[in-house]
Parts: C-alpha cells; sequence; structure tokens
C-alpha cells in the first residue's frame, strides 16, 4: 500500500454548481425543502470535510412523496403506452450517458472511490440497465392456460405493476443501486419513492433532475434522503406502499420485513455477504492471486459480493498469500479525485471505526496479518488493504461481514472439505471458483449455496443477469427478467364462454 500526493482533477463546473445550494426533495415533480425545515451534511470521506447540504426528509415528507407517487400510478403514468414507458427510459439512458463525467465526479466525491472507477464501472453499467430494462416494457406478457374445469373456458393472466414501490438504498454504488432498483420498476409501470442512503445521495439528486428532462410525468419518481431510523421506516411501514425493494445490512432487512408487515406489502432484499473465493490446486497461479485480490479490494472491500474468505488449496496456499498480500502493498491510496488513486477512503467515520474494530478483533483471537491490519493515515477514513491468515472458522473476522478491505485466507485439501467450508456461513449471495477443470468447476458451481458463482472470473455484472442471494442474504432477484417479474402481480382472468 503507497500513497502518493498528486493534484486533484479540477471539479466540474455543473460539480461546484451542484454542491453549492442545499440540495432539496423531490416529490411530484417539485424540488422541496424539508417540512420540518431540517437538513444534514454529506461529507467527502477522503478528507472530512462537508462536501454538500441536503434536506431531510421524515415521516411528514413520505407521506407527501407517497401520495405523489399514488397520483402519478392512477394517473398520467398508467395511462402511457408500453413502447412510450421504453423511450422514456431510453431518454434517460442517453441523458446519464451524456453526463457521465458530472455523475463520476459526484460519485467519487460523496463516497470517495477512484474517479476512473465510476467512469469505466457505475455510470455506464447505470446506463445499460436502462437501456436493458427499457427493453423489457413492450414484453411483459401472460399466458393461456387450457384449464381442465371444462373446455368451456378462456382463462388467461395479465402481468400488471404492483404499484407504488418503495427503494431503499446504500452507500457502496450509490447511482448504480438506485438505477438497478428504478430500471425493473419503471420498466413494470410502478411509481417510486426512493430513499438513497444518508452518506451519499448526491447521484440520486442529480439523477432526480434528468427524470423531468427525459420527460417522465410529475410522481412517477420522488426522491426523498433522509435518515434510515426516520425516512427509511415510515417508507417501509406506509400502508399506501405496495411494495419496498431494500439493499443493505441483514439487521436492517430484518427490520424492514417487519416494518412491512402491517399492510403485507411485497418485500424483496439484497443483503449483505461473506462470499467464498476458492483457489484450487490446478488454478492457473497468477491469475487466481489478480482475481482474489480484485475480489476483496474492489470498491475498498465495499461490496455485498466481496470475496472475503479466500480458501487457496494447501499447495498453493503460500504462494496465493503472498501474492495477495504483494498487491495489497502496492495499492495506491488517495483521494478519489486523484488520478493516481487505486483505493479511496470508506465511506465514513462509522465505517472505519467499524472495520478497525475487527481487524482488532482478528488479531486478539490470534489472525495475523500477512500485509496491512490498521487505519491507514490520520485525515480521512483510509483502511490498510490487509489480509489475514492463521484464522479459524469460529472467528469474528470470518463469520461477519466486515465491508472493508479485509480478506481472511483459509488453506484446505479436497473438494468436500472446501465446499462445505465455503457454505458454513450464514449469507450466501457470490462465490468464486479459480479452476482448468471443467469437471470441478461445474460441481462446486452446484454445491455452493450462492445466488452468483463466477468461475475464473469476479465481480462481473450485467443488466441481464439475475442477482441476489441465498440465506440471509435476500429474497427475490434484480436484474434480468426475474426483476421484472418481482414488480408485476400475475392476474388470472377466467372467462366462462
Ligand atoms: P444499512 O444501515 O443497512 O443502510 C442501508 C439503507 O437502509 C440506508 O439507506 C439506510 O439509511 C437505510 N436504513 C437504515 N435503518 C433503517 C430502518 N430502520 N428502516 C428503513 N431503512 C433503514 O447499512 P449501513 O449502516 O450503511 O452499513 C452497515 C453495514 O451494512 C455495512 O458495514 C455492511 O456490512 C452492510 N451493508 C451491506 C450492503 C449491501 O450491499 N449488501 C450495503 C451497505 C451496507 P441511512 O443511510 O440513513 O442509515
Ligand atoms: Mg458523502
Amino acid at each position: 500500500m503507497q500513497t502518493e500526493s498528486s493534484t486533484l482533477v479540477a471539479r466540474s463546473p455543473k460539480v461546484t454548481e451542484f454542491l453549492s445550494k442545499p440540495r432539496k426533495l423531490l416529490i411530484g415533480g417539485k424540488w422541496v425543502e424539508a417540512k420540518s425545515g431540517k437538513t444534514f451534511k454529506t461529507l467527502d470521506p477522503a478528507t472530512g470535510e462537508v462536501l454538500a447540504h441536503v434536506c431531510e426528509a421524515d415521516a411528514a415528507d413520505i407521506d407527501e412523496a407517497v401520495k405523489a407517487a399514488r397520483a402519478a400510478f392512477n394517473g398520467p403514468w398508467s395511462k402511457l403506452t408500453p413502447s412510450q414507458r421504453s423511450r422514456l427510459l431510453w431518454k434517460l439512458a442517453d441523458l446519464l450517458e451524456q453526463h457521465t463525467e458530472e455523475f463520476a465526479q459526484l460519485e467519487s466525491l460523496d463516497n470517495g472511490k477512484p474517479l476512473a472507477v465510476a467512469r469505466i464501472a457505475d455510470v455506464p453499467l447505470a446506463v445499460d440497465n436502462f437501456r436493458y430494462m427499457g427493453g423489457w416494457c413492450s414484453k411483459i406478457e401472460g399466458n393461456t392456460i387450457p384449464l381442465s374445469a371444462g373446455n368451456n373456458f378462456l382463462a388467461y393472466t395479465l402481468r400488471e405493476p404492483v404499484g407504488v414501490v418503495a427503494q431503499i438504498i446504500p452507500w457502496n454504488f450509490p447511482l448504480l443501486m438506485a438505477v438497478w432498483k428504478l430500471g425493473p420498476a419503471l420498466a413494470a409501470g410502478c411509481t417510486v419513492v426512493l430513499k438513497p442512503a444518508e452518506q451519499t445521495p448526491l447521484t440520486a439528486l442529480r439523477l432526480g433532475e434528468l427524470f423531468a428532462e427525459a420527460g417522465f410525468p410529475d410522481g412517477v419518481v420522488n426522491i426523498v434522503p433522509g435518515f434510515g431510523e426516520t425516512a427509511g421506516a415510515a417508507l417501509a411501514a406506509h400502508p399506501d406502499v405496495d411494495k419496498v425493494a431494500f439493499t443493505g445490512s441483514t439487521e436492517v432487512g430484518k427490520l424492514i420485513v417487519k416494518a412491512a408487515t402491517g399492510n403485507l406489502k411485497k418485500v424483496t432484499l439484497e443483503l449483505g455477504g461473506k462470499s467464498p473465493n476458492i483457489v484450487m490446486g490446478d488454478a492457473d497461479v497468477e491469475v487466481a492471486i489478480a482475481g482474489a485480490a480484485h475480489a476483496i479490494f474492489f470498491n475498498h472491500g465495499q461490496c455485498c459480493v466481496a470475496g472475503s474468505r479466500l480458501f487457496v488449496h494447501e499447495k498453493l496456499f503460500d504462494q496465493v498469500v503472498e501474492g495477495v498480500a504483494a498487491k495489497a502493498k502496492k495499492i495506491r491510496l488517495g483521494h478519489g479525485m486523484d488520478s493516481g488513486t487505486q483505493m479511496g477512503p470508506l465511506v465514513s467515520d462509522e465505517q472505519l471505526a467499524r472495520v478497525t474494530d475487527f481487524l482488532n478483533s482478528g488479531v486478539s483471537e490470534g489472525a495475523r496479518a500477512a500485509a496491512g491490519g490498521a487505519r491507514h493515515g490520520a485525515q480521512g477514513y483510509f483502511v490498510q488493504p490487509t489480509v489475514l491468515v492463521d484464522v479459524q472458522p469460529h472467528m469474528k473476522v470470518v463469520r461477519e461481514e466486515i465491508f472493508g478491505p479485509v480478506v481472511t485466507a483459509h488453506p484446505f485439501k479436497t473438494l468436500d472439505d472446501v465446499h462445505i467450508a465455503a457454505n458454513d456461513t450464514i449469507y450466501g449471495l457470490g462465490a468464486g471458483i479459480w479452476t482448468r477443470d471443467l469437471s470441478i468447476a461445474h460441481r462446486l458451481a452446484a454445491k455452493v449455496k450462492a445466488g452468483t458463482v463466477w468461475v475464473n472470473c469476479y465481480n462481473v455484472f450485467d443488466a441481464a443477469m439475475p442477482f441476489g442471494g441465498y440465506k440471509q442474504s435476500g429474497w427475490g432477484r434484480e436484474m434480468g427478467h426475474n426483476a421484472i417479474d418481482l414488480y408485476t402481480e400475475t392476474k388470472s382472468v377466467c372467462i366462462k364462454l
């Protein structure tokens, strides 16, 4: 790990202007202040400095936003044809693409991630997702069903939008998480109230401005930044919300489920992970080392699918651990807007404290850091990329989601050993397998309990490929046609002829 001091990329004038005013709530197509008049600050996590002030929604504003979403759902939005919805989503994608640099800078400043990553990953993946989902609008179909009840019936299904949807998202990929949720909801014909994470509200708010520009009717998308315990909880419990879609911690996911019971709204959840990344004895070692480092260090380990438990066949263990540790030590930490930066800070002082607590607990339970192991520097929320060895299955660092650049490395002997160890977790989001043996790849892919299994690659996402979790990693899937299914209800119509 290294730090380089060089100059920061100049902020685009549009970014400077966006940050210069308190950002308001988007409700019913209007930008309004919170009824309470309250605002909160969003910080640059590399320096701790205030980036912008944001109006803070609470239950009263959430109520207004839900009313606006309901009015749009019952009104102008339901009158559009599927192809009109498609064109709006494609126009939105075009606008987002045209503003790539502005969105990438806002994301880098607010979240801390390297600007280059936001430019080549976050924004283009978001654009792609809107384009892909735009294509679905005209392909949401029912079936005709032959009934054994008699030949004198015509039965068919309709797929209808679920209705008003609450979407609550985290801070690790602020724009992309908003788009993963908005795209299928809008394609299916739902209207939305979206609450961004308190740490990173900026790109969702900027995106909010593009809906009017693209021509969406007022109230189809409402954006209400605020805190989880107030705005988020009010949204999850709201009696006129038909579905809540949440991404974040498993702990809060359980609160969302409880809050949803009042009106039994539909719930989809994308939660935490402790994903196993398995290097078999026949793997291409250099490829596996690079893959293992990428799997844990991408986005500073703040990925729900982070390959945070590295299982390596005993004959390659030392070589792979040394390789990943060497890569960890070379990663250049710095401000996201510094073009030399490969890893930025964690998102907040809270996350810094959480991750360093995990590091301390690992060492006190007997783990050893082959690389990293501590905070980096005294300013900003930086943590050293860390590889922990001498770890045991019962340790907190092995069992719990750290959500930072920290991997635990475990040797194994046989395929059976490793698939049991890989599944020894409450989570089941992602998994990686590194092997040249196709038969092993397929056998292991079938045994690992995870929503996505990558073989000889990691962190490959595509708008067409379903994503979500087994076990306590979630309910339902995002992306692909599965996401559309979860934003629609099936209605059977049965006619006696
Ligand atoms: P979090 O508390 O689960 O927050 C995710 C979202 O839920 C945020 O928008 C948050 O609002 C909101 N929220 C919080 N409490 C709520 C409640 N009672 N009702 C409704 N909404 C609520 O995640 P975090 O605190 O940012 O991070 C804590 C840990 O969660 C991380 O260390 C990591 O382990 C895990 N995490 C996982 C993912 C993932 O993608 N799977 C993403 C982020 C975090 P506020 O921002 O205002 O709190
Ligand atoms: Mg911030």
